[in-house]
């Protein structure tokens, strides 16, 4: 399979420089994709801009609503087509990569609705002196051309849930999806072409976060950057993006909180999902667990017991419960991050061996603060099991970071549970539930070095909208 970049719904030849996207389980090649050059992008830009200022911009919110949703109707009828489509880029897990499909149909159902409720507000003008007479009202606008950039996790899940709102709120896009899974995303444009989107309204650009993503970053033509990824590259993008709106949502080293009280049948199957998942490759992944030193003993080995349980194997396979990382230098990456906590002191509990892309479910305790397995975002299928004593110090072990996206608490007591969720530095906390969890309808995103801005349909296309305000003098 050959795919370049769309423009204006056309699909660009492919030219002399191309890059191969391979299945990182075995190793085939799943698409050859044609980079695009810098005046490829330009030509986006320019015709995203026209695009918006000559259709979208005027298109009345039950069009955008209606092309959302029949887009998440033929998703429906496409299910396993994009369920496989995820797994060969991404090396994810069938039932996984199914699960996402069905929360991307989520997504555009959502923004379907959102779409229709862009709503101002009336302001008392008379609340202030000089101000009778005066009637001041506001509207939600679009911005214009938004920049998406999206990462290789959740090829398809992750793109929509800035497509989509950006959609609805009524913005032209320029697509820019990961160079290791661009696959899902090129589907989705063609989807939502035939859904209705009209042309111009959803670019897709090629390329490399270098030559592609920089320039389109300090494009003056771009309204907004919206941004998932890594820590390192968001920061390279807010100081980039100048004057431009922009969200980032970046990397976690999440925390999981059992108190004495949890209830161990609930929380044990959960976390293992929560740290291995997608082989932990999941910005939210339960990366360090915080078990009170009463329930140490009985929760680590019942853990490593179900652990030991998963289903190693190709990704492809019904059955498969953990499949490979997304290459073999991350693979890599992590062993060594392994190698060296375990120099420093730590033991391996499970796992800890590496078999090419497979890094197998790692379970690891003895681990110090300053390792980093437990300072910096794992992103790999590696967790620590860390015993604690008092609520003060599980506090302050779990916001000793420079993360603070989302977190799990798991107690009976609720009085507990709202004093340590209000303390925790966090964008989002769940109770009696793993950090992993996310719905797409509820605020996401995070403090400090997590990110700024907030997903979640709505949300996001509240920070894809600008407000205007209206004033009219009257007459008496
Ligand atoms: P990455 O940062 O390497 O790449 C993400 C995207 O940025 C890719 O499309 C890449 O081409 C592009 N990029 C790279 N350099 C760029 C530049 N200079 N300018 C513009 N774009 C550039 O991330 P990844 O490895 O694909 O994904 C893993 C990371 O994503 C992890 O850190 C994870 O925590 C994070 N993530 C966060 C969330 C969240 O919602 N907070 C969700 C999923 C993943």
């Amino acid at each position: 399979m050959k795919i370049g970049s769309i423009i204006n719904g056309d699909e660009m030849k492919p030219s002399k420089e191309t890059m191969t996207v391979t299945n990182p389980y075995n190793n085939e090649v799943v698409a050859e994709i044609a980079l695009a050059a810098e005046e490829e992008l330009n030509r986006a830009i320019d015709n995203s801009y026209d695009t918006f200022h000559q259709t979208t911009k005027k298109m009345p919110a039950h069009e955008r609503g209606d092309i959302l949703l029949k887009a998440s109707n033929l998703l429906e009828e496409r299910l396993e087509e994009f369920a496989e489509t995820i797994t060969k880029e991404a090396g994810k897990p069938l039932q996984f990569s199914r699960g996402e499909v069905e929360r991307s149909m989520q997504v555009l159902r959502f923004a379907a609705e959102e779409a229709k409720h862009m709503e101002g507000e009336v302001l008392p003008m008379d609340a202030a002196i000089g101000g009778k007479n005066r009637f001041g009202f506001t509207k939600r606008v679009p911005l214009g051309v938004v920049a998406a950039i999206t990462p290789f996790n959740f090829p398809l899940n992750l793109t929509l849930h800035k497509v989509a709102p950006a959609i609805a709120a009524g913005n032209t896009i320029i697509l820019k999806p990961a160079e290791k899974t661009p696959l899902s995303a090129y589907k989705l444009v063609q989807l939502l072409h035939e859904a209705g989107l009209p042309k111009g309204a959803l670019n897709l650009v090629l390329g490399t976060g270098k030559e592609i993503g920089d320039p389109l970053v300090k494009h003056e033509r771009i309204h907004k950057v919206t941004f998932t990824g890594s820590l390192p590259v968001g920061r390279t993008i807010r100081k980039n993006a100048g004057f431009k709106k922009v969200t980032l949502e970046l990397g976690s080293n999440s925390p999981n909180i059992l108190f004495e009280d949890a209830d161990l049948n609930e929380a044990i199957p959960s976390l293992v999902k929560g740290s291995f998942a997608f082989s932990g490759q999941v910005c939210i992944s339960a990366q360090r667990i915080y078990v009170h030193q009463n329930i140490y003993e009985s929760f680590l080995n019942e853990f490593i017991r179900q652990t030991e349980a998963l289903t190693i194997g190709d990704p492809m396979n019904e059955e498969t419960d953990f499949g490979p990382m997304i290459n073999e230098d991350e693979a890599k990456r992590a062993k060594t991050w392994i190698d060296d906590a375990v120099n420093h002191g730590a033991t391996i509990k499970t796992g800890g061996e590496r078999n090419g892309t497979i890094l197998k479910p790692t379970i690891m305790t003895d681990v110090k603060s300053d390792m980093k397995i437990i300072a910096e975002e794992v992103f790999a299928p590696i967790v620590s099991v860390i015993p604690f004593s008092s609520e003060n110090q599980v506090v302050s072990k779990s916001n000793d970071s420079i993360y603070g996206l989302q977190a799990g608490i798991f107690t009976k007591d609720i009085d507990r549970a709202f004093r340590i969720a209000d303390q925790l530095e966090m964008g989002g906390v769940w109770i009696n539930e793993i950090s992993t969890y996310r719905q797409d309808n509820h605020p996401y995103g995070g403090v400090k070095q997590s990110g700024i801005g907030r997903e979640g349909v709505k949300y996001a296309l509240e920070d894809m909208t600008e407000m205007k305000f209206y004033g009219i003098k009257l007459n008496g």
